[in-house]
């Protein structure tokens, strides 16, 4: 065999692993960064979970989704949303096919690491007010000091009033910081372990500085609640019944001299939350009734009645059966037992820099395209989810004839660590469920980075999925 033939043969047997953005149309390239823009947009008015699902809930009404109350009845082509406790959303466009033929389902989570508030968080130390706060979710604690924070949240006042809260956001808003140690005096600082550098007890946000205007003790204390009191009515009580969260002030920002990457906040995993939700919005008359997951708490183990592990999504498919006046006992086991789900999560990329953690045969790559787990765990794939090689088949057919880029990987080298996502709980129901998201860099950190390419490419991937599948 001579060398052309050697690489002809090679060309046909070999898994081409190439960048995506290689040989790329500008037409492409346009959709590819406008895409971005929009998505840029969105991360910057939803840095919670409840932003999100407001916004959300903006976008699907803008395009016919109608809350469930609002339906007597459904029918083929109905779109319809619900919302829980505004922190989690489920979204169904029904098919012209019925239920029992199984649901084509998309989920993310609209919560990502940040620093909550305690109940009781407001306190003075050497003329200094603070906010002391409890980590959510797996962060390296030492990131979250000297960045500037912001805070969002609400509080409810006993008579049922809600005050949103949002300050640092807005150019003329002050922002607010934990303080680090300087270099000068942290010799016993730095030969700590990093989990041990800053401890979860010293993350304290700095409020304020200014005593108020008596001689009074706390007074620094006293006028930063008298502040709040003028602002929103509230008294130091009302900070029990409160969720603020501590996120990044940075914005969500296109990255790179070429500008191919995005940097911001929370892109864990509201990416996959705005990829699944605007391909959603293209979805009109499904075979298959496709429904969207936007859940909560994956950060903590999806436990608590916003969840997944909760049953209101159940609930939710029940009054789909309901309304469409088809129920009957066990019909809602059988749907699920045909139903096919993309657990829309991201994934970690191969950072050349912290490469010895990843296999690179077996890692996902920022500018190759949709990023497929077939498992996660830890170990000996403990606690994970193992898509079926036969629904493995089925979303490469959709995407490879529908010229959608993908690669399928492992979360790092075996025994170096390990994670999870939503696919299992899904998966308990009889679903067939495989992890498909975005690559990600510093994944957990107040400035995740991704590729406008496999944003876009998620994007289409997503919609076919809901077309095909
Ligand atoms: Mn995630
Ligand atoms: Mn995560």
């Amino acid at each position: 065999m001579d060398k052309k033939q050697a690489e002809e043969l090679k060309e046909k047997l070999f898994n081409k692993k190439e960048n995506g953005w290689k040989g790329k149309l500008q037409e492409d390239m346009e959709n590819i960064f406008e895409y971005a823009k929009g998505y840029i947009n969105y991360m910057n008015k939803s840095k919670t979970e409840r932003e999100i699902i407001e916004n959300s809930k903006k976008i699907a009404e803008a395009h016919g989704f109608k809350d469930i109350k609002d339906y007597q009845n459904l029918v083929a082509g109905d779109k319809v949303y619900y919302i829980n406790h505004e922190k989690s959303m489920y979204l169904a466009i029904i098919g012209n096919k019925p239920l029992e033929n199984g649901l084509n389902i998309i989920g993310s989570h609209a919560d990502s690491p940040r620093l909550d508030l305690k109940p009781n968080p407001l306190y003075e130390d050497s003329e200094f007010a603070y906010f002391k706060t409890h980590y959510y979710g797996g962060i390296k604690k030492y990131q979250w000091t000297a960045i500037p924070l912001a805070i969002h949240g609400v509080i409810v006042k006993t008579n049922g009033e809600k005050i949103k809260v949002c300050i640092g956001e807005d150019e003329k808003d002050p922002i607010f910081t934990i303080t680090d140690l300087l270099p000068h005096l942290a010799q016993d600082q730095m030969k700590k372990k990093a989990s041990e550098v800053v401890e979860g007890e010293d993350l304290n946000l700095l409020i304020g500085s200014i005593p108020f205007d008596a001689e009074i003790p706390e007074g620094v204390k006293l006028n930063i609640l008298n502040i709040l009191n003028e602002r929103y009515g509230i008294t130091e009580a009302d900070l029990l019944s409160s969720e603020i969260e501590l996120v990044p002030a940075m914005k969500c920002r296109s990255m790179g001299l070429d500008n191919s990457m995005v940097a911001g906040y929370g892109q864990d995993d509201k990416i996959c939350v705005y990829t699944s939700l605007t391909a959603l919005m293209n979805i009109e008359n499904p075979e298959k009734t496709a429904v969207c997951i936007i859940s909560d708490k994956e950060e903590i183990g999806s436990m608590g009645n916003t969840g997944m592990e909760s049953h209101v999504f159940d609930t939710f498919i029940s009054e789909l059966l309901n309304k469409m006046e088809i129920n009957k006992p066990n019909l809602l086991e059988k749907v699920f037992c045909n139903s096919k789900m993309l657990s829309a999560d991201v994934d970690t990329g191969l950072d050349p820099i912290y490469s010895s953690v990843s296999d690179r045969n077996n890692s996902s790559y920022l500018g190759r395209g949709v990023g497929l787990n077939k498992y996660t765990g830890a170990r000996g794939k403990s606690g994970a989810s193992d898509a079926n090689a036969e629904f493995v088949a089925e979303v490469r057919k959709i995407f490879e004839e529908n010229n959608i880029r993908y690669q399928i990987s492992e979360l790092g080298k075996v025994d170096v660590g390990g994670g999870g996502t939503i696919a299992y709980i899904l998966a308990n129901k009889g679903i067939e469920v495989i992890d498909c998201g975005v690559p990600v860099l510093s994944m957990h950190s107040p400035y995740e980075v991704t590729s406008k390419f496999d944003l876009y490419e998620v994007y289409r991937g997503y919609e076919a999925f809901w077309k095909n599948a």
